[in-house]
């Protein structure tokens, strides 16, 4: 036990609102202090990283959890990832709709099954099995999105706004972090509703292993937050990280990957970035993203990097 802990969560890349600010910096913040008090008393980056992101996952501030982005049905279907950097183990959960956390799953994927990505009713029923409980889906929904759902397809129906989530402007409230720990571990999670009037079935990049979230103890750990179509095409999280592997920093990388996603595929988005050194990358070409970062001499966090 001799590395020195860094967390880093972020809480979404777009267009936050002045009056959604607040509330996005408290959430990131009282995710990292959750996440914190484990790593800082010697557990492992898997174990921090999945209690920082259910406490976002219970936030109703975040597409995640309860209080995610309802599907064109009205639905809310949820999709999380976690990866272990020391083992590449990795666990994924796609359109599960009677989870509340659905990171846990993730974890119970990663740690328990020969698997590594279970969908819809396999996924629920692995959790299930595996101790956990299941809830309504009525239970996810807030009427804040039933609100914001409708105001949507009125939109769309009168030929409004371009349905294609093809701009910042669209809300991407997925969460995530990435945990080093004492040991010299790193992990990675992210955990989302997806997009607003998704398709039902749809899944993105952030459960998708490399696209939305990666780990390897040789390159680096990395969360994705923002449009996931042109996210996935780029297999960004696995290409940010390979990056760090070939020399190249945290900071440079995640920015240079942000750089790419808008160039090749007019993409928008978010990252964070941590490798076995502790060194972080935060970036984003969207107004802004909600992050918090902590190791043990300092804290920050903020609404723009
Ligand atoms: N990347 C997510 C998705 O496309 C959305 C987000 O980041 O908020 O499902």
């Amino acid at each position: 036990m001799s590395q020195t802990p860094v967390l880093v969560v972020h809480g979404g890349a777009w267009a936050i609102p002045d009056d959604m600010v607040e509330a996005h910096l408290r959430g990131v913040r009282e995710a990292l202090a959750t996440g914190w008090r484990l790593l800082e008393r010697g557990s492992t980056a898997v174990d921090a990283i999945e209690a920082a992101i259910c406490y976002m996952e219970d936030d109703d501030t975040f597409d995640a959890g309860r209080g995610s982005f309802l599907t064109r049905d009205g639905s809310v279907q949820l999709d999380a990832l976690m990866m272990e950097g020391a083992t590449l183990r990795a666990g994924g959960v796609g359109c599960v709709e009677h989870i509340r956390n659905p990171i846990r799953a993730a974890r119970l994927v990663l740690e328990q099954s020969p698997h590594v990505y279970f969908v819809g009713e396999g996924a629920e029923r692995f959790a299930r099995e595996h101790g956990m409980e299941l809830c309504r889906n009525e239970e996810l929904i807030i009427d804040r999105e039933v609100q914001r759902l409708k105001e949507f397809q009125a939109k769309t129906a009168a030929g409004h706004p371009d349905p294609t989530f093809a701009g910042p402007q669209f809300a991407n409230d997925t969460v995530g972090a990435v945990a080093l720990d004492m040991h010299g571990n790193i992990a990675a999670g992210t955990s989302t509703g997806g997009t607003l009037n998704k398709a039902p079935g749809r899944v993105g990049d952030s459960s998708l292993i490399g696209c939305g979230c990666y780990a390897d103890n040789q390159s680096a750990a990395c969360s994705v937050t923002g449009w996931g179509e042109p996210i996935m095409k780029l297999v960004l999280a696995k290409r940010a990280a390979d990056r760090v592997r070939e020399g190249r920093t945290p900071e440079a990388s995640s920015n240079e990957s942000i750089i790419y996603l808008k160039a090749r595929l007019n993409g928008h988005g978010g990252m964070i970035l941590l490798d076995r050194q502790g060194r972080i990358g935060v970036a984003h070409n969207t107004p802004r993203m909600a992050w918090a970062y902590k190791n043990i001499n300092d804290e920050k966090s903020g609404i723009n990097c």
